[in-house]
C-alpha cells in the first residue's frame, strides 16, 4: 500500500487557527491544499506558495 502524505494546516504558516488536515497522494494533495490555501487563507497561487507546502507535507503514520 502507498503511503499518503499529510498537509496539517496548524504546521502552515498562517495567521488562522485552521486544524484543518487533508490526506492522501500528493499528486490528490497538492490541488485540494492549493484550493483550501488561496480560498479559506487567501493566499495567491504561487509557485512559492505551492514549494512551501510541499515542504510541509509529512508521511501518513
Ligand atoms: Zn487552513
Amino acid at each position: 500500500m502507498e503511503k499518503r502524505k499529510v498537509a496539517d494546516c496548524r504546521k502552515m504558516p498562517s495567521d488562522s487557527n485552521c486544524s484543518v488536515t487533508i490526506a492522501g497522494r500528493e499528486e490528490e494533495l497538492m490541488p485540494l491544499v492549493v484550493h483550501h490555501a488561496t480560498t479559506v487563507h487567501g493566499h495567491k497561487d504561487t509557485p512559492e506558495l505551492r514549494e512551501e507546502i510541499r515542504k510541509n507535507l509529512t508521511d501518513e503514520s
